[in-house]
């Protein structure tokens, strides 16, 4: 008799279903504005993997990094221009309607960007 799969492995079914850096791609990738800014951004902060970012996940959020850089990324991607005195910003993707969130306090600047477009809000 043919056992070959007698010992399957096990520990794989208790893993939690994360998202990957390739799911995040996949996602921003549908959109024509969202897409270019992240190859963009991965372009940008080469010394950042994606994949840390993607660890740091907070619910349906990517947050990435803010730098002068990533200003004019947002700037030139979706058209919203984060001026150096704003400490929050909430807007929306004009084609997919994705929510993107920039705050500053006073320990770090941030840039959240929701994973799906759908229910912008929540
Ligand atoms: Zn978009």
């Amino acid at each position: 008799m043919n056992r070959k799969n007698d010992k399957a492995e096990k520990g794989k079914s208790g893993r939690k279903t994360a998202v990957t850096a390739t799911d995040v791609r996949k996602q921003l990738g549908l959109c024509g504005r969202c897409g270019p800014f992240l190859a963009s951004y991965e372009r940008l902060e080469s010394d950042i993997d994606l994949e840390t970012a993607v660890a740091n996940l907070d619910g349906k959020w990517l947050t990435l990094d803010w730098n002068p850089n990533i200003r004019e990324l947002v700037y030139r991607s979706y058209g919203n221009r984060v001026d150096i005195g704003f400490y929050h910003m909430d807007s929306l993707c004009p084609a997919c309607r994705r929510r993107f969130v920039f705050h500053a306090d006073d320990h770090e600047r941030t840039l959240r960007i929701r994973l799906s477009s759908e229910g912008g809000y929540g």
